[in-house]
């Protein structure tokens, strides 16, 4: 069960990526982390909403639902969902450089986010929306100035 927790509601638009990125750092600061470790959440958080933007709701503008959980043991989770167009294949869509918009994208999203956190999970089904999942153990006590 979380010590404390906070949930966001945003428009799929490309503006909101980098508030999505700062309020999600700045709730988690509260575990103390390092530059470092913000810096990873930071960039975790980019890829997931980047893709809810640009894979689920290719044509229109779409809600995506965040959610933050803090745990008393420094335990991060952050989850990223959307009711867009889904995943067909999970397993493949995850495979560093499988990309559905080639040209565009380098297929490097999931690779990033399972490099910068701890676990990554992914539920989805086509035309219902997907579900991103991810921990991260905040281990180093920063010095409160991130
Ligand atoms: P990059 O992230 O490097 O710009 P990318 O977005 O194509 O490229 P990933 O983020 O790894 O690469 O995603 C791989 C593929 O998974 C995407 O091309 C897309 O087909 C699918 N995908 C990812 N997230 C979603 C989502 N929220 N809704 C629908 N499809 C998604
Ligand atoms: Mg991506």
């Amino acid at each position: 069960k979380p010590v404390n927790q906070m949930s966001l509601k945003l428009e799929s638009r490309s503006v909101n990526e980098s508030f999505a990125r700062v309020a999600v750092s700045a709730f988690a600061a509260q575990q103390d982390p390092t530059v470092e470790e913000i810096s990873d959440i930071k960039t975790a958080v980019s890829e997931a909403v980047t893709n809810c933007i640009v894979h689920a709701y290719p044509e229109s503008v779409g809600e995506i639902y965040i959610w933050v959980g803090l745990f008393d043991d420094g335990l991060v989770r952050i989850r990223i969902r959307d009711r867009g167009c889904g995943i067909a294949d999970v397993r493949q869509a995850m495979e560093p450089l499988f990309t559905t918009l080639g040209g565009e994208r380098a297929g490097l999203g999931f690779a990033v986010m399972e490099s910068f956190m701890d676990k990554v999970r992914v539920r989805s089904a086509p035309d219902r929306g997907t579900s991103v999942t991810m921990d991260k153990l905040i281990k180093g006590r920063g010095d409160g100035q991130s």
